[in-house]
């Protein structure tokens, strides 16, 4: 972060400096920007949102106490403060200052209804080889994850990759104002968060938002296999790269496989030449993420050799995103349950059947939240390609996954058991009492279900 005096942050974020002592010098933060007060230190500015529960200006003192340097806060505090009508606003405009302030370093935002985190974590993998790059670790996409994200940067960054979450219209806009993408790129348009959008056409026109905001130098890096995100072409001034498995793509995939680990091998194809590449990541899902990343490093100038050298070595670096890991007895469990949608499940789904060719298969399914009226269809579509899949065991966790039930059921051939249970440790009992070794197990459901407890219960217990 660049170190800035209070008079500057007020100024910045629209606001008054208050409780400094008369004669004192005036306080400067050098960062973090943090929500969280146990974890201000010397330096850090404190910023007291409300909370649902508690309210962050009660914890104020203990922000300061902790070394804080002052606190961004809605009223006076006991102690150095910058007071803003709004303190989620200011961070906004706080993090959209200070990176107008740093040319040198270029914005690129990740939206799309499945994969943001998974594909920001590549894009940084492969750009930090050309220069000091900021991520967020995790998800780290709305209203005050962006910014405190940005906040992060100095002279020094060339690369700031952000995620950006939509729930409505007007979302990915707010969070474009701030950061002022100069490379955005559009995943795609699925069922994620229906239910808040109330239709894929809504959901487009929310992401759509993404290219909207590039200036006319940028790049739109919109996926070529995606009608919807294809034809987002039409909404931007910046140029437009297409990424995909389509023959027309400008970075494409050719001769894809997937390894016995269930990890995409392909030749990555751009205009400039080939290369080839193996995935550390398992899901042919992980394709079109690659290749959008190496799209936007295409853009930073980095050649195909590079890119390709680069997604090669590239790592899991948020958690429960498909980590599939061997137990001694040979079980192996495919830990997905970070969140799940329509579009997820079938990706996991299929790396199942890759991995289990030959061994017993087993899914642990929690509810797909968030879909809306589509919910019971999706649920049941679910449940029938698991039956069709001819899994050994499926477990449901949650009366809203029972609709997965009644799709399995309609599958006729099915000879798999079907468990229901009402909750975590349920299910890890109806697991435990059925896993043979050499078995293999696919964990997954939306984040409110918490299923990694499954996976983790089952890789540490045995
Ligand atoms: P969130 O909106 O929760 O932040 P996200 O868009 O950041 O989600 P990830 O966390 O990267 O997405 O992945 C969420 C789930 O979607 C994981 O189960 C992952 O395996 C799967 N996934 C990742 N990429 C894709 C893709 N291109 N298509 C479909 N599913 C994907
Ligand atoms: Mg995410």
């Amino acid at each position: 972060m660049i170190p800035l005096p209070l008079s500057r942050i007020a100024e910045l974020a629209g606001g008054v400096v208050t409780g400094l002592p008369p004669d004192g010098p005036e306080p400067v933060v050098r960062g973090p920007v943090v929500i969280d007060s146990r974890e201000a230190g010397p330096g850090a500015l404190f910023a007291a949102l409300p909370g649902e529960r508690a309210d962050g200006h009660d914890f104020a003192p203990a922000a300061l106490a902790g070394g804080a340097s002052a606190v961004l806060a809605a009223r006076p505090v006991d102690g150095p403060a910058v007071v803003v009508p709004d303190v989620q606003e200011a961070l906004g405009l706080l993090a959209r200052g200070v990176l107008a302030g740093l040319p040198d370093a270029v914005v690129t935002g990740v939206t799309g209804s499945a994969g943001k985190t998974s594909t920001k974590d590549l894009i940084a993998q492969v750009i930090e080889r050309s220069g000091p790059t900021i991520a967020p670790v995790g998800s780290f996409n709305n209203e005050i994850g962006l910014p405190l994200t940005a906040l992060r940067a100095d002279e020094g960054t060339r690369h700031l990759v952000l995620e950006m979450g939509a729930r409505g219209v007007g979302h990915i806009a707010y969070l474009c104002g701030i950061a002022r993408p100069r490379i955005g790129v559009v995943l795609n348009v699925g069922s994620a968060h229906l239910g808040e959008f109330g239709g894929k056409a809504a959901v487009a026109q929310a992401k759509g938002e993404m290219v909207e905001a590039l200036p006319a130098g940028g790049t739109a890096v919109l996926n070529a296999d995606d009608p919807l995100v294809a034809s987002m072409a039409s909404r931007t001034v910046a140029g437009v790269v297409t990424f995909g498995r389509s023959a027309d793509a400008t970075v494409r995939a050719e001769d894809e496989s997937l390894d016995d680990a269930g990890r995409p091998r392909f030749t990555l194809v751009t205009p400039e030449g080939k290369a080839p590449v193996a995935l550390r990541l398992a899901g042919g899902h992980m394709v079109p993420n690659a290749l959008a990343a190496a799209a936007v490093a295409r853009a930073a100038g980095m050649g195909v050799e590079d890119v390709a050298d680069a997604l090669s070595q590239a790592g899991p670096r948020s958690r429960w995103r498909m980590e599939v890991t061997d137990r001694a007895d040979g079980v192996t469990v495919i830990n997905d349950a970070y969140n799940a949608n329509p579009e997820s499940t079938r990706a996991a789904l299929d790396v199942l059947a890759h991995l289990a060719r030959g061994r017993r298969a087993f899914v642990v399914l929690g509810e797909m939240a968030e879909l809306g009226d589509t919910s019971v269809a999706e649920h049941v579509k679910i449940g029938q390609h698991v039956a069709r899949s001819g899994v050994a065991g499926l477990v449901l966790v949650g009366d809203a996954a029972a609709p997965v039930a009644e799709g399995a059921a309609q599958v006729g051939s099915w000879t798999g058991e079907l468990v229901q249970v009402d909750d975590v440790g349920a299910a890890v009992t109806a697991l435990r009492e059925r896993l043979r070794p050499q078995d293999v197990v696919l964990v997954k459901g939306s984040r409110v279900v918490g299923l990694e407890r499954v996976a983790e219960a089952l890789l540490s217990g045995g």
